[in-house]
């Protein structure tokens, strides 16, 4: 089978859920469906895009049979590693989610792909939107190949120098920017940033060294905080059961616009920076 071309969408930080969340769904997954073997692959009638690649028939065909081995992530994205050597891969975009559901429970609003396994469950995709994605390939890399290394697992202040360096965009742009960084979006950017007292509309290269550890320090401390909370829910996200998340009510900045900052008592601002809204304190961030 030919492989397709670079079909991975890399918008700017476009997507919620983040890297916190898409974590929260692939553990979540790994005790449930990891050993269990595909059986029937039901594509509702409309739903046929999310199917990138192969055909939607082919990929309903090629599917079924197949055995989960594992389940790894690469910034947003879910990579399920099957028996003949194959991936599933799935974005969620904006209002994608994915379900650990029994195959007697009542359908789901919007439920778009259902794959049923060898067990009494199945795994459903439910999105509003229908903009979320899957491919069944042979190689992850022409579709996860262009993000740059993963925020959670594969940055270290050096790594955070190789972004910045030469780049005069914004600190939160390169940050959101899944071919430098996978994984960010504007709620972890814009909580990264508080937390290292970093403004977000620097340049880039304008940051010091000791910036750039704070920095560093700060996006697994966004990340990992978000985790334990099993993520932020402000809007579609719910984890593999369908419960929401919990780190929308301890976000120190996202969308807390005019509420006093938890450090220094001065109102959050809202900004545009490279045409996203962006909250901060202007006192606490330089
Ligand atoms: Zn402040």
């Amino acid at each position: 089978m030919p492989q397709p071309g670079v079909a991975a969408l890399l918008e700017v930080g476009v997507g919620v859920p983040e890297l916190p969340e898409v974590e929260t769904i692939r553990r979540d997954l790994l005790s449930r469906v990891v050993g269990r073997t595909f059986r029937r692959v039901r594509i509702s009638p409309g739903a046929e895009r999310i199917v990138r690649w192969p055909s939607p028939a082919e990929f309903a065909r090629a599917l079924a049979g197949q055995r989960i081995e594992h389940i790894s992530r690469r910034g947003k994205y879910l990579l399920f590693h099957l028996s003949d050597g194959r991936y599933l891969i799935v974005h969620l975009r904006m209002t994608g989610a994915l379900l650990h559901r029994p195959k007697d429970a009542p359908e789901e609003p919007y439920l778009r792909i259902s794959l049923s396994l060898d067990d009494s469950n199945e795994l459903r995709y439910t999105d509003l939107r229908k903009l979320g994605n899957m491919w069944l390939v042979e190689e992850a890399e022409p579709i996860v190949g262009k993000l740059g290394p993963d925020a959670l697992e594969g940055v270290t202040p050096q790594t955070l120098r190789s972004l910045i360096d030469g780049r005069s965009a914004s600190i939160k742009a390169v940050l959101m920017d899944q071919a430098a960084l996978a994984g960010l979006g504007n709620i972890y950017s814009e909580e990264a940033l508080f937390l290292a007292g970093i403004h977000p509309r620097r340049p880039a290269e304008s940051l010091a060294a000791d910036e750039l550890s704070r920095l560093h320090k700060a996006i697994g401390d966004a990340l990992l905080e978000a985790m334990g909370h099993r993520g932020s829910s402000f809007r579609d996200y719910v984890d593999a059961e369908g419960r929401e998340g919990q780190h929308q009510w301890h976000v120190k900045v996202y969308r807390r616009t005019g509420e006093p900052c938890y450090n220094c008592g001065t109102p959050i601002e809202r900004i545009k920076v490279g045409g996203r809204s962006t909250h901060f304190c202007p006192l606490c961030q330089r």
